[in-house]
Order: C-alpha cells, then sequence, then structure tokens
C-alpha cells in the first residue's frame, strides 16, 4: 500500500475499533476524534477538501503520542502514526512553529553551540519549555533538574559524550574481534551520558575497535514527530553524507536509543519516501545500523561473559518496552536476555504500553496529556516491588523519571547498558 495515501487508508480502515482500547491518547481522552479511526476518518476528510485544517484540527492532530499502538493492532496495517507526521507538516506550515521549538530545531542543526549550551549546564529535561496555560506563553525553564535523594535523575556532565571521547578507541591488534560505530543520540550525549560511558566499557571488553564518529549530529527524530519538515531534511541528509563516508570501515553502527534506531533504521526511508535517490542510499545504511542491545546480544559473546560473571545482583529490574523498540523494530527479548544473566527480572503489568513521552509538542503544549499518559505506568512499575526500571530509551527515561517522581514511586531507572556494564565490572 502506498504508505501516505490519505484517501485509500481512509477508505481502508473498517472502523471495527480493535485499535480504541489501546490507543494512548484515547484512554486519557475518550473522544472518537482522538483515536485512530477518529483521526483517520479526519485526514480523509481533510484530503476531499472537507475539513479546514483549523486550530481545532490542530489540536487534535497533535494529540496523538505516536507510540504505533494502533498500527500494531490493526487488521489492515493502517500507518495512522505516519499519516499523522505528515498532516503535522502540513499544520506547520500552515501555523508556523513556536519560537522555543524553532530554537530547539535550531540547536539541534548546530553541535558548537549546543556544546556550549550544555557546558553552561543546560539539558534536555521533562517539560524543559513549559507553556504557562493562563498566559499561553512559553517560559523556557533552562534549570538543572531538582536533585532528590535515591531519584533517578539526569546526570548533569558538563562534558558531552562525544567530546569526552577520542574518535578511535583501539583494542589490541592480536585480540581485536571488529570494529563498530557508536550513533549516541542527542539525549544520552548531553544529559544521560553514563550511557554512552557504559557502552564504551562494554565494547572494550569484548575487544573491539570502537570509532566515534565525531560529526554526526542529532537522528532528526524531534523534529519528524513535530512536523518541522526541512529540519529532518537537513539532519537525514548531512548525517547519510556523513554515515557514506565510513560506513564500509565497520561492521555495525550501535545506538542505545529505541527511537534514534527506529529514526534511522525506518523513519528516514518513510521521510524520504518521495525522493527515491536519497530514500535508496538510507536504505542501504540501514542494514548496517542497530540499536545496541540486539547487536551485542546476536553477534557477541556478552551473554556467556555476564554468564560467566557469576555476578547475582539483589536488586529487582522490571523492563518497560519503548514504543520504538517493541512495536517499530521487534526488539524486547534481547534486553531481557542480556539482563537476566546477572539481575532478577520481574515483568510489570503491561511492559508495552507506552510510557506517554509523545515529543516535543506533547513535552511542552499538552503536558498535561504527558502526565495523565504517565501516572498508570508509575503505578504498574510501582507495583513490581522492583528497584529499577530499565528501557533503552532516553525519552523513556525522562518521561518515566518524572512520572515516578510526580507519584511518589522510589524506583530508579538505568538503562540496560548501564546494568550490563555494572555486571562486567571488575
Ligand atoms: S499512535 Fe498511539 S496515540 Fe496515536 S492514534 Fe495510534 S495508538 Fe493512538
Ligand atoms: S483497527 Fe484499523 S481498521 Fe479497525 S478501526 Fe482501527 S484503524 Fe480502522
Amino acid at each position: 500500500m502506498e504508505k501516505f495515501d490519505y484517501t485509500k487508508i481512509s477508505d481502508d480502515c473498517v472502523k471495527c475499533g480493535k485499535c480504541k482500547p489501546v490507543c494512548t491518547i484515547f484512554n486519557i481522552n475518550q473522544d472518537e476524534a482522538t483515536s485512530p479511526r477518529g483521526f483517520i476518518d479526519l485526514l480523509g476528510a481533510y484530503k476531499r477538501d472537507e475539513l479546514e485544517l483549523d486550530k481545532t484540527a490542530k489540536e487534535i492532530f497533535e494529540s496523538c503520542f505516536l507510540c504505533t499502538n494502533c498500527v500494531e493492532v490493526c487488521p489492515n496495517d493502517l500507518p495512522t502514526d505516519m499519516i499523522i507526521e505528515q498532516v503535522r507538516s502540513d499544520i506547520a506550515k500552515k501555523y508556523g512553529i513556536a519560537w522555543y521549538k524553532r530554537l530547539f530545531f535550531f540547536l539541534l542543526r548546530h553541535r558548537k553551540i549546543m556544546d556550549f549550551m550544555s557546558k553552561l549546564g543546560w539539558m534536555f529535561q521533562t517539560c524543559g519549555i513549559k507553556i504557562d496555560a493562563e498566559k499561553k506563553s512559553a517560559t523556557p525553564r533552562f534549570s538543572l533538574p531538582i536533585v532528590k535523594k535515591n531519584r533517578a535523575l539526569p546526570y548533569a556532565d558538563s562534558v558531552s559524550f562525544l567530546n569526552k571521547y577520542p574518535e578511535n578507541i583501539r583494542a589490541k591488534e592480536d585480540v581485536k574481534k571488529g570494529r563498530v560505530a557508536i550513533f549516541i543520540g542527542c539525549m544520552s550525549n548531553y544529559t544521560y551520558t553514563k550511557t554512552g560511558d557504559s557502552l564504551v566499557k562494554i565494547l572494550k571488553k569484548l575487544e573491539l575497535d570502537i570509532f566515534i564518529p565525531k560529526k554526526q549530529l542529532c537522528c532528526g527524530a524531534p523534529a519528524y514527530f513535530t512536523g518541522a519538515f526541512d529540519t529532518v531534511d537537513y539532519l537525514t541528509k548531512k548525517n547519510i553524507e556523513y554515515f557514506e563516508s565510513w560506513i564500509d570501515s565497520v561492521d555495525a553502527v550501535i545506538i542505545p536509543e529505541a527511537t534514534c534506531s527506529a529514526m534511522i533504521n525506518q523513519d528516514w526511508e518513510h521521510y524520504l519516501h518521495n525522493q527515491p535517490e536519497w530514500k535508496e542510499r538510507a536504505k542501504k545504511l540501514s542494514s548496517k545500523i542497530f540499536m545496541a542491545t540486539k547487536w551485542l546480544e546476536n553477534n557477541t559473546d556478552l551473554k556467556d561473559m555476564l554468564a560467566k560473571s557469576g555476578k547475582k545482583f539483589d536488586q529487582m529490574v522490571t523492563y518497560h518496552d519503548p514504543c520504538h523498540a517493541k512495536k517499530m523494530q521487534g526488539i524486547w527479548k534481547e534486553p531481557r536476555e542480556l539482563l537476566k544473566q546477572n539481575y532478577v527480572l520481574k515483568e510489570m503489568s503491561d511492559s508495552n504500553r507506552c510510557c506517554g513521552f509523545g515529543g516535543v509538542t506533547m513535552q511542552t503544549e499538552r503536558f498535561d496529556f504527558a502526565r495523565a499518559a504517565g501516572a498508570p505506568k508509575a503505578a504498574m512499575i510501582r507495583d513490581t516491588k522492583a528497584q529499577i526500571v530499565s528501557a533503552e530509551c532516553s525519552a523513556c527515561r525522562m518521561q518515566i523519571t518524572d512520572s515516578l517522581y510526580h507519584a511518589d514511586v522510589d524506583v530508579v531507572f538505568k538503562n540496560p547498558i548501564e546494568l550490563i556494564a555494572e555486571a562486567l565490572e571488575d
């Protein structure tokens, strides 16, 4: 099926309603208009020129969390998330993009300025720009997070991951098992830098040459989900050209982030669907690009190494499945396989339920929705009685940490890569 043919998608929706009970926004705003079936209906009407893209329609289309729950259950595989991503670009063209989002996307395009901001103590944080609902104005919050004992709050590191390490970290020539590149993602580069530190430790233990490509840019996901397609175009093409200059020299590019890996592996091609030459180039790269736990589990001796370490931690870990890992990339066994060698795993009641992050717009203009979607996740984590919640995704980390804080649940968040590195420590 042509993925972006709204009329055909609208015609193909058989109105069975299977998507409604699993829909993140419908569960907190029970209105047919904010359900997958409703979005599809409205988009069909928009394409037939029967619906104006007015402010109400804008708010409706911006309320989708892009969690892909609906795609997973739809008998006709209708790509609701993708057509919403497309219509958001029409919304951005018609209404423009708010100044604080433009500033954010400008920073994503200009690594050196972002590095400078991070040195000043600025970092990604939940609702970093908060909309004052009464005044309808945006208040930037460039503050460091409140540090509370035993909370899994961001590790403020004034040196980014990419600036901390040399471009090449070489294994001894006689034992070397291969060469991998790290794509780190902006949040692990600036905020959760321990994830990258841990990945370097693991790769060293595995005796792999590590390549840290210094000119990598943001994958473009925040801009893609917002409809800021000029930024997506710039970041995607710059990254593709750069990746092509060194991809043949590595066995794989590994990414300890669900959203960035899904963006590079799948959404670059979706975005480039009407630019065939670029789409082909993105597709060619994707065969070497992997989420970190998937590549480590399928291509190295890491699991055996963890088992042989004999370490058994008392802490109980519960694993949350990021939407961009399980639903988009089918990755859920691999992190659990690795973690269970050293930790007691306890499943939460619905690990597949979206955490409620939802992207930049949700985290700023619709934070009430993000909070409402986050509360059930915090409750199910509390019910496991685990001490640690893990997910290979910094967006989930930011949202879940905030939800736990507001529900007063004392559980620490760690990326599985951090937990694995701890298990390998001498
Ligand atoms: S992507 Fe998620 S929030 Fe959006 S319509 Fe589908 S299930 Fe609902
Ligand atoms: S599950 Fe698919 S076919 Fe059924 S109502 Fe939802 S979008 Fe339409």
